[in-house]
């Protein structure tokens, strides 16, 4: 069994879905370390005492861009993220600070219940699994 670093971060109106989605998983995702915004990562700690959880920041207070930061890092296995398109968020731009990162550091990433069913089922979820990192070289080096 591979152990992975989860981050998982929900919108207030994908609280109770994130909570179900993990009900769901929570056999498989016991094994695993996760790392939460403020608020999520309460509530999943009182639902599942059982896991292990880095609590951060609450979202809206830079929670968000600890997460981002522990991906540019390389510290980030797998993000979790579910994200209300219908309610505007106080943060957008941290929100989108963050999925922009997965994206630049190639992170795999559910914005939504289905794909989160998707990755967890995935094969490549319980094995060995090395990113390939998208290559900057040429970016960092384009002032030489
Ligand atoms: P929260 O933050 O877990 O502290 O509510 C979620 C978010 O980033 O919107």
């Amino acid at each position: 069994m591979n152990l992975k670093n989860i981050a998982i971060v929900a919108h207030d109106s994908k609280k109770q879905v994130l909570i179900q989605w993990l009900e769901v998983h929570i056999e498989q995702l016991k094994q695993h370390s996760f790392i939460a915004t403020g608020t999520t990562g309460s509530l999943v700690m009182q639902n599942f005492p059982q896991l292990e959880v880095d609590i951060k920041l609450s979202g809206p207070l830079g929670g968000d861009q600890q997460i981002g930061g522990l991906i540019a890092t390389g510290n980030i296995d797998v993000l979790i993220f579910f994200t209300d398109p219908m309610t505007a968020q106080p943060h957008d731009v941290d929100v989108k600070a963050l999925t922009r990162l997965a994206v630049v550091y190639n992170v795999p990433t559910a914005l939504n219940r289905a794909s989160a069913d998707f990755l967890i089922t995935s094969p490549l979820f319980a094995s060995e699994y090395n990113i390939d990192s998208n290559d900057y070289t040429a970016y960092l080096k384009r002032f030489e």
